[in-house]
């Protein structure tokens, strides 16, 4: 790969998601020296710290599960089966639509040995504290790690932290949530042990044991159908997203009143499940994730917003880099989620200006800090399509440094396809 200045990297990606993870081996692939940081001690992103254990988008919705990801998402797929999960396409009972159901240690360690077989350099423990700019263009970050502060140089970077920190951090502009300040629900998806394997669970009783608790228990449920329910592969637990908590906005105090409401909610619907439920006599809170599930924060601008227009028609593009086939979800109130499917042949496309800073030349975005308008965000954020975006935003990264900092569209989307992505 041809450099026209020294640097520490061809390409640094903050955050180590699946739109990180992605682009990071996108990159690699592509030729590229990659640094890939990470603030927690593992990759994965929501799935390992928010205990997201299920992978949206990767198929469209239908009666047989068509692929809408192929390239690094599919091989995260094949290395979760390498290692003992079943990673296969599973209608969803609540919805209808295809996921892929995860276990967090087996997804910890085979994006751990993904990375590592594509040679990226991942440093874990590690936040991306501040960004050196000139107008046009990012020249280095500093990194905060166990050591203390370090100045890394690179040719091109890569915003996939969900919350938009490097673009942030670069002055960048952005809109917050809905662009009103009104953010989309916390949710803090938690896993139930000491059930029966076999326990087949009774939504009906569910549904009437939380309208007696909601008459006077201390936190009502918002999901009054009982919210989704699954019994996760290898540990067989119950997965259960009914811990809803609005966000007023984003400042830390909101972030410990939510993490602590969440909890007390998680530990009284438990007692909950215990005191009412057949079957759940030796239930107890097994883990709930190192953080809340964040949907939202900011969104940095981009050269390009989908729109949930594109989304609904199903639109598709010559200038696309990526397939985007969830519906719109879209969680406006807390524990109240709405479906919107998508038209046409099932899935739109991602426009490569989606994936590109605004004003920045050598920025780009993957996952949930893409430009969208707030319905296309309903879609684009899952992990399935995160993966296909932060693909493409590595390999346009890895592209900008290889082509002495111009940009070629056609060639992008050639190495994309070449790398098998989906476009
Ligand atoms: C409750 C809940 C349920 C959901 N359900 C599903 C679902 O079932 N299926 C699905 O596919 N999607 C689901 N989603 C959406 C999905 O989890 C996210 O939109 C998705 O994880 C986005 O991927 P990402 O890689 O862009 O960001 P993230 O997964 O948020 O990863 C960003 C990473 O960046 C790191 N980071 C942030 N800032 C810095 C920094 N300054 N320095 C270093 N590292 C940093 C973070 O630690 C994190 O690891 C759900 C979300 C929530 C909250």
């Amino acid at each position: 790969m041809s450099k026209r200045v020294e640097a520490d990297y061809d390409v640094v990606v903050c955050g180590g998601g699946a739109a990180g993870v992605a682009a990071a081996i996108g990159a690699a692939m592509a030729g590229a020296k990659v640094c890939l940081v990470e603030k927690y001690g593992f990759l994965g992103g929501a799935a390992t710290n928010a205990q997201v254990y299920a992978y949206c988008g990767l198929f469209q919705q239908g009666d047989e599960p068509v692929a809408a990801v192929g390239g690094v998402g599919r091989e995260v797929i094949a290395e979760l089966k390498a290692h003992g999960l079943p990673g296969e396409a599973f209608r969803s009972e609540t919805t209808g639509n295809w996921i892929v159901l995860l276990d967090g240690e087996v997804l910890k360690f085979s994006l751990d040995r993904l990375t590592r077989r594509h040679g990226v350099e991942v440093k874990l423990h590690t936040r991306v504290a501040s960004v050196a700019r000139t107008a046009e263009r990012l020249e280095a970050v500093t990194l905060a790690g166990m050591g203390g502060r370090s100045r890394v140089s690179a040719e091109a970077f890569v915003d996939a932290s969900g919350d938009a920190n490097l673009a942030m951090l670069a002055g960048l502009p952005f809109r917050v949530g809905d662009g009103e300040g009104h953010l989309q629900a916390l949710t803090m998806p938690i896993r139930v042990g000491g059930i029966a394997r076999d326990l087949t669970i009774d939504r009906a009783a569910l549904q009437a044991a939380i309208a007696r608790y909601n008459s006077q228990g201390d936190y009502p449920i918002q999901r009054t159908d009982g919210g989704i329910i699954i019994r996760l592969p290898l540990s067989h637990d119950m997965w259960w997203m009914t811990v809803d908590v609005a966000l007023p906005d984003l400042s830390s105090e909101s972030f410990t009143a939510a993490e602590m409401e969440a909890r007390a909610r998680a530990n009284d619907y438990v007692a909950l499940l215990k005191r009412e439920m057949e079957g759940f006599e030796n239930a107890y809170l097994a883990a709930t994730g190192p953080q809340i599930g964040v949907r939202e924060t900011r969104h940095p601008a981009a050269r390009y917003d989908m729109t949930g227009e594109d989304v609904v028609q199903g639109r598709q593009r010559d200038d696309a880099i990526a397939r985007a086939a969830w519906p719109i979800e879209l969680h406006g109130e807390a524990g109240k989620p709405s479906y919107t499917s998508i038209g046409g042949a099932g899935f739109c496309h991602v426009p490569y200006d989606a994936i590109r800073a605004w004003g920045i030349d050598n920025l780009w975005y993957g996952g949930r800090t893409i430009g969208a308008d707030p319905n296309a965000y309903g879609s684009i954020r899952v992990m399935g399509t995160a993966f296909a975006t932060g693909q493409a935003a590595g390999v346009a990264a890895a592209d900008h440094v290889d082509a002495g900092h111009r940009t070629n569209l056609a060639r992008i989307q050639a190495r994309l396809r070449r790398q098998g992505a989906l476009i």
